[in-house]
């Protein structure tokens, strides 16, 4: 028995069945024959993806060969635009070029060339821009995909690029005149060149377009600010007290911290030149907002202590090289240069000097800093030195080296480094070395080739590296000689280094610069300019330091609740006057600030430097 046909036989009325294919099918996924059964298991092979495929590229090719010269058009475009991003401009001319061939009168053609003049910034740049700006209107621009002019516009205005910045957005208005943002931008560019009046105008304009806008409303309070102090700020302290800014009845800087911060700061004059930051970032000044690592309030607080001595105070923040206050004494008013150059400029004190960058001075027993130093890491043994009697001069070789005082019985290294007894320093000296000797004080910023760079002149100090005899290595040993200057900075940069474990950061006198936008146009991060020391010699030396001060010469600096480390000294020439030092730094055990003080022709370090010193901290850290 079977069932259904029997082989070979026909079904009755087959012949009537016709497969229909249906075309459908080609665009259908195979079905599955059951749930449970699992995707790929049996599957065939199937050529219709294949087929699909080719009919894809089929019709690609032939949509592709009809605009065959519509897409290189649009490549050729997309390719200038992309080269001057990139800042390849002779790459993205030839890409336009190619373009303009293709189709000469399309205003795309003419826009791009437009930017390409504008973002290249070559001489004549602004009336070639502009000319390709206008043929590209005229030939029906509304607006370009390629090029976004009013983010352009704000881009241009975040690096401080003013002048390209306006050219843009007056292209961009041209567009669309009633474009909240192209007004907004235009404002600020008005505001950064000082047009205050006008940037008003902008401001409420862009507002009544935008008027929820907090960015419009934002810039328009701060130009109300503006006008009400009648000035623009251009240079800011660290905690945004205005140390410059442009006046805007007259159009010339005033300086609201005037004597305080005029070495660091400078001046503009039309008759006498320009100094200090604004001759250095004259054009960096131009519409952006500089803000410097200095600190008013401590620059007032130092120029107190230094009272009517003539010197420098110089304060940093150990952990990160930031110049908190750099003093200069005497000073002189901004306000006055006009009226009182003559006076100003030939006074024999050289009031416009800032002897706290500039100004070289014998270092002393600041530069023991460099040499303890070495002879802590030379884990020398100097008890053999000690006891001996300090009678202020001892026989080096033929020739005479003399101490600034008999210290009579000197009993340890301790009682050494507390009384600044030179004699053992020298007797110290052989066991220290030149080599040692030298390479600490490349360590600590000495060498040749070392230059502080800061935005303004920094005078290179100079250490004597070359100690071959025994007399010059117990000289330099001392910090004396004619070969050995230092700059107040640098000696502030030798504590600074101590405090942060051995770490010499590189000192910074600008923190940032920002656009009109409040974009960040430059920022500092702090750095390690030199390994000065290792950490635990570091920490060695700061119990000297904190001795010196608790216990020792520098009793002057002593602070109640606080520890100060820090070490005096006496240089030059007694007859000329002496200047007094005083290198610190406070907390001693958690530093925050380190400081050099300069007493020119002033007297002893001790007597003189240390004090103020203690008027200095007393203020700063409380
Ligand atoms: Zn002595």
């Amino acid at each position: 028995m079977a069932f259904g046909p029997a082989r070979g036989q026909r079904t009755p009325g087959a012949r009537h069945v016709r497969i229909r294919y249906n075309w459908r099918m080609l665009l259908r996924r195979p079905r599955r024959d059951s749930l449970f059964e699992p995707r790929r298991q049996g599957r065939r092979w199937s050529f219709r993806p294949l087929v699909r495929l080719a009919g894809v590229l089929a019709a690609a090719l032939l949509v592709g060969w009809l605009a065959r010269d519509r897409i290189a058009f649009y490549t050729a475009i997309y390719e200038g635009r992309h080269a001057i991003d990139r800042r390849e401009y002779v790459k993205a001319q030839e890409a336009l070029e190619r373009a303009w061939i293709l189709r000469p009168e399309h205003p795309w053609v003419h826009d791009c060339a437009g930017f390409l003049f504008l973002k290249q910034a070559a001489p004549g740049w602004r009336a070639k821009a502009r000319s390709s700006y206008s043929r590209a209107v005229a030939r029906g621009l509304r607006s370009n995909p390629f090029v976004n002019h009013i983010k352009e516009a704000r881009r241009l205005l975040d690096a401080g690029a003013y002048e390209q910045a306006e050219a843009e957005l007056e292209h961009a208005l041209e567009m669309a005149p009633r474009s909240a943002a192209a007004n907004l931008l235009q404002g600020q560019v008005l505001y950064a060149q000082g047009k205050l009046a006008r940037a008003l105008e902008q401001y409420q304009l862009a507002l009544a377009l935008a008027p929820r806008s907090a960015e419009i409303q934002a810039a328009l309070t701060r130009a109300q600010e503006a006008k009400s102090h009648g000035n623009l700020p251009y240079i800011l302290d660290r905690t945004g007290q205005v140390l410059a800014a442009q006046d805007l009845a007259t159009g010339t800087p005033v300086y609201p911290c005037d004597f305080w911060t005029a070495h660091v700061v400078g001046y503009r004059t039309p008759d006498h030149g320009n100094a200090g930051l604004e001759e250095a970032l004259g054009d960096t000044l131009r519409g952006n907002i500089l803000t410097l690592t200095i600190d008013a309030r401590l620059q007032r607080i130092a120029d107190a202590a230094l009272g009517w001595q003539k010197g420098a105070v110089v304060i940093i923040k150990p952990s990160t090289g930031e110049i908190l206050a750099a003093v200069s004494h005497p000073t002189f008013r901004p306000s006055l240069l006009g009226r009182q150059w003559a006076k100003i400029n030939q006074n024999e004190n050289d009031p416009l000097r800032n002897r706290a960058f500039e100004s070289l001075y014998e270092p002393g027993s600041v530069a023991k800093i460099a040499s303890v130093a070495a002879l802590i890491e030379s884990r020398a043994d100097v008890s053999r030195i000690f006891p001996f009697r300090c009678r202020a001069y001892l026989m080096i070789g033929t020739e005479v080296f003399m101490d600034w005082s008999a210290h009579r019985t000197v009993g340890s290294f301790a009682d050494a480094f507390n009384s600044s007894c030179n004699l053992a320093m020298a007797k110290m000296a052989p066991l220290i070395g030149a080599a040692a000797l030298t390479q600490s004080l490349r360590s600590f910023g000495f060498g040749e080739q070392d230059r502080i760079s800061l935005e303004i002149p920094v005078t290179p100090s100079r250490a004597p590296l070359d100690a071959d005899t025994p007399y010059k290595l117990a000289s330099a040993c001392c910090g004396l000689g004619t070969g050995f200057r230092i700059t107040p900075l640098h000696a502030a940069m030798l504590a600074a280094a101590v405090a942060n474990g051995g770490v010499m950061m590189a000192p910074t006198l600008v923190r940032e610069i920002r656009s009109v936008t409040g974009a960040i146009i430059q920022e500092h991060t702090p750095h390690v300019y030199h390994i000065a020391m290792k950490k635990d010699a570091a920490a060695a030396l700061t119990a000297y330091l904190t001795d010196f001060v608790s216990a020792g010469l520098g009793r002057k600096a002593r602070m109640l609740r606080v520890k100060v480390a820090g070490i005096t000294s006496t240089a030059g020439a007694p007859r000329r006057g002496l200047h007094g030092w005083f290198v610190c730094f406070a907390p001693a055990d958690k530093p925050e600030l380190a400081m050099a003080i300069l007493c020119e022709n002033g007297g002893t370090g001790h007597g003189v430097a240390a004090p103020i010193a203690q008027r200095i901290l007393n203020e700063a850290l409380r």
